[in-house]
């Protein structure tokens, strides 16, 4: 018997949210709460006579700290699940402090006014001192450790695919296969297709200020940054095929360096067709991609916000694309004083997520692993005070849980390596 106040009802959300009701005697009462009412009304209507969890929804601004108080505690969950956006995730943690309620997201803090003086000047610092410029990082969330863990209570974050479950990758590959990781390449591939010549599989402002941002990876022991899309590699991919793919920054490689003993080496890539790229760098070059706003015919718009208006919304893509996608983890290290390789990883169709929750498979893989997150929490499977990302948890429930609602596990011990 849980009740859970679940903040958003975008793409993931609507995932999350179905799935949650498909485990209606873990979660009996959900409240679907977004800035739009209307689209979460629209859901719990489509929802209602389906499913034994009772659904209500309310409007909330999740930037606002008083807001959220309120709802939270008029509703009084066990759980606030956060799929909203990134930059909600510190006004969220803060009402949940208050109100003394547990918190789960499914990525870490990123501002959205990336000219705030005040967040500048502790980025500028992170860059010199930790060596990679993303606008996101841990720092932020880590910081509120001590208060979680006093308040008795627990912040998971980042639980998505990746990240999320590439952690608990790592976390089962380290539990029943190494002795130790020596290195990980997360290989994230999406060879589906959705017929535009443009678009982006979930929230272009987040999406697109990933893709355009300089790459990095740890290697031993520190950041190594370089230009966007500047290393480019080619791999066969099980059920997909032959696929471009470039190494991006991604930010469990932040918590995995930290949490993966002795890890000399830990790379992030993703496939891009060409098409993509070429418009991606015309946009950029002509200023579409900026986030800082500018004045045109006497109003204030940002650049990247009325790109978001022109292209189509992400769960508009549903119905249209057609393929898989294949997300795993390659590892490499030593199992009894042998070396071993080791590839663990997930193909998810976007026709059958389609048929199942009316989404695409890149919502399906973010949605699934929020809700098995969150049945982690609320079962006490995962029990300890503070704020954890998910490698420091027991893989093995988590997994299960991924098999039995819909994003099984493929493994092989002779992958191709990545050069
Ligand atoms: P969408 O843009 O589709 O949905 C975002 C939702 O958040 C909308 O319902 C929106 O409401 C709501 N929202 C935004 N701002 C506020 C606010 N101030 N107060 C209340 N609600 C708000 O995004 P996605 O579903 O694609 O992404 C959701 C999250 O999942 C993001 O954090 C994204 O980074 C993360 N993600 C994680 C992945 C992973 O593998 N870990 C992969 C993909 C995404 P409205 O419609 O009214 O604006």
């Amino acid at each position: 018997m849980s009740r859970v106040l679940i903040i958003g009802c975008g793409g993931v959300a609507s995932v999350a949210i179905q799935k949650c009701c498909q485990v209606s005697e873990v979660f009996t009462d959900i409240c679907i709460a977004s800035r739009t009412k209307s689209k979460c009304d629209d859901l719990a209507d489509k929802l209602r006579g389906k499913t034994a969890t009772n659904i209500t929804t309310a409007k909330v601004d999740a930037d606002n700290v008083d807001e959220l108080v309120e709802l939270i505690n008029s509703y009084k969950p066990e759980l606030v699940m956060n799929i909203a956006l990134p930059y909600q995730d510190l006004t969220i943690m803060d009402a949940c402090l208050i109100c003394g309620v547990n918190y789960m997201d499914t990525a870490n803090y990123e501002p959205e006014d990336i000219e705030d003086p005040q967040w500048k000047e502790i980025y500028e610092k992170r860059c010199k001192e930790e060596g990679f410029s993303a606008y996101f990082d841990y720092s932020w969330q880590w910081a509120y450790k001590e208060k979680f863990e006093k308040a008795g209570l627990t912040a998971l974050l980042g639980s998505g695919f990746d990240p999320g479950v590439t952690q608990c990758y790592c976390a089962y590959a380290l539990k029943h296969h190494f002795d130790t990781i020596e290195t990980i390449d997360i290989l994230d591939c999406n060879g589906g297709d959705h017929g535009y010549p443009f678009a982006t599989n979930f929230n272009p402002e987040i999406n697109l200020r990933e893709v355009s941002a300089p790459g990095s990876y740890w290697e031993n022991g520190h950041w190594v940054e370089i230009p966007a899309m500047s290393i480019k590699r080619e791999y066969e991919f099980d059920k997909v095929g032959i696929k471009d793919m470039y190494l991006l920054h991604h930010e469990e490689i932040e918590s995995l360096a930290k949490n993966i003993p002795g890890v000399k080496r830990i790379r992030f890539f993703m496939t891009f067709g060409q098409s993509y790229l070429t418009h991606m760098k015309c946009l950029e070059n002509v200023g579409m991609l900026s986030t800082t706003p500018i004045m045109y015919e006497g109003r204030e718009i940002v650049p990247i916000q009325f790109l978001k208006a022109l292209l189509p919304e992400p769960a508009t893509l549903g119905p249209r694309t057609k393929g898989k996608t294949n997300i795993g983890c390659i590892f490499t290290g030593k199992k009894d004083g042998k070396d071993k390789t080791y590839y663990v990883y997930n193909v998810c169709d976007h026709e059958e997520c389609y048929k199942e929750v009316g989404s695409q498979a890149i919502s399906y893989t973010t949605g699934v692993p929020a809700m098995c997150g969150a049945l982690m929490l609320l079962t006490k499977k995962w029990d300890k005070k503070g704020v954890y990302t998910v490698e420091e948890f027991d893989p093995d429930p988590y997994m299960e849980a991924l098999s039995k609602y819909g994003l099984p596990y493929e493994e092989t011990f002779e992958p191709v390596l990545v050069d």
